[in-house]
């Protein structure tokens, strides 16, 4: 990078990351941008998509409802035009569905930009946030975006008999404080996989005070299935104005490309958060395709139940092989490789097994493995096998 004079001292400048940096806002000076991983790109380039077993990213392997891709081709035609701003008939279709007002949901792109801009509308400098440890990554980069302070809750110990590393609900109930505006949960959790249940919620909710606003991050919520009752925090939403929960279509829909998400809320928190929305955020060809992929009831469900009997399966496969699996409710497991999860991991990518690794969330001796398909997992466990065998 070449160096600029500065008119005034006559010093050379450069206007290198650190230089930019100095002149952003406080709280992203002390930000680092999100870790996607590895570089999917450059992986599919060297090994070939078909050599390539992806499950680092809790995608869907079944994919979309073949509703949505039709419903994409026939937006071909309208790429000229705006979408819509409202997003309304995919509002209308999620209302319908989720059995509540349109005035109660915001589209997002993508439910991660929802829970930026939740931080971003809600927090600021000498506010705290406050989320779990082990909590989705993104609470923790929102919250410094804003500028706010982040309170992070210890989560239930590593020996908890029902949940380890779950969200401790009394405990983050305790950190709130006057500086408190805003709780960021996920249930069930990425990536622990952890989930809590009603009745727990009930009692967190009932300790929250009314002007804390609570965010449930139920991105996996579609494919909860253990305790029916861990699924949503849906009814509690007329009670509790406070309280406003974000789904996805990138998990249980398979649509991640597309990148739609949304947040159901007070009609009154809908409204502040409009002000700060990008007008056009959802696209057009998505608008369309996830309104459709709302129609195919059998396709979501089949899906989610392939998905909760490999897991099952992976889950058995792991642990024959003496891995020890946490407890979860989603599309991944949270597994521990102890003090080789370094070389388990480099040795896997080797073979073209993408994992994720968690070094980035306090679980350097853990990985994250997105369930597969069945011959994805047959792939997967065929190479583990064959690692752990070198690694002995
Ligand atoms: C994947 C994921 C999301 C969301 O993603 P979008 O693709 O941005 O909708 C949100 N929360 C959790 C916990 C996730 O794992």
């Amino acid at each position: 990078m070449s160096a600029v004079r500065d008119a005034e001292s006559g010093m050379s400048v450069l206007h290198d990351e650190a230089w930019f940096a100095a002149r952003a806002s406080r709280g992203v000076q002390g930000l680092k941008a999100y870790d996607p991983g590895h570089d999917l790109v450059a992986f599919r380039r060297k090994y070939g998509t078909e050599n390539l077993v992806e499950l680092g990213s809790n995608e869907n392997p079944y994919g979309p409802s073949p509703a949505a891709r039709a419903a994409i081709v026939a937006q071909l035609d309208s790429l000229h035009r705006y979408p819509d701003p409202l997003g309304a008939d995919l509002k209308r279709a999620l209302a319908a569905k989720h059995g509540v007002e349109t005035n109660r949901i915001l589209l997002g792109n993508g439910s991660h930009e929802l829970l930026m801009l939740l931080a971003q509308v809600f927090a600021g400098p000498g506010d705290d946030v406050v989320f779990s440890r082990y909590g989705f990554a993104v609470f923790a980069l929102a919250t410094q975006a804003a500028g706010a302070s982040r309170i992070v809750v210890d989560a239930l110990p590593d020996d908890h008999p029902v949940m380890p590393l779950g969200h401790d609900l009394d405990a983050i109930a305790t950190a709130i404080t006057p500086a408190t505006k805003l709780v960021y949960l996920a249930n069930p959790n990425n990536p622990t996989g952890t989930w809590f249940g009603r009745e727990a919620f009930a009692a967190f909710m009932a300790k929250v005070p009314s002007d804390v606003i609570v965010v449930m991050d139920e991105a996996y919520a579609e494919m909860a299935d253990a305790d029916a009752d861990a699924a949503t925090a849906l009814p509690f939403l007329s009670s509790h104005p406070n309280l406003l929960l974000t789904r996805t279509f990138s998990k249980a829909y398979g649509l991640a490309g597309l990148r739609v998400g949304y947040l159901i809320g007070a009609p009154g928190l809908v409204a502040v958060m409009e002000r700060l929305r990008e007008s056009f955020n959802v696209n057009g060809p998505a608008l369309a395709a996830c309104e459709a992929a709302l129609g195919d009831v059998a396709h979501l469900d089949s899906g989610c139940e392939r998905n909760s009997a490999q897991r099952i399966e992976l889950a058995r496969a792991l642990e024959r092989r003496d891995l020890r699996t946490y407890p979860s409710q989603t599309n991944f497991l949270l597994v521990r490789f102890g003090p080789q999860t370094a070389q388990v991991e480099a040795a896997l990518t080797a073979r073209g097994v993408v994992l994720r690794p968690m070094g980035g969330y306090g679980l350097p001796e853990c990985l994250r493995i997105t369930v597969g398909n069945p011959d994805e997992n047959r792939r997967l466990l065929a190479a583990l096998d064959d690692v752990l065998e070198t690694l002995r």
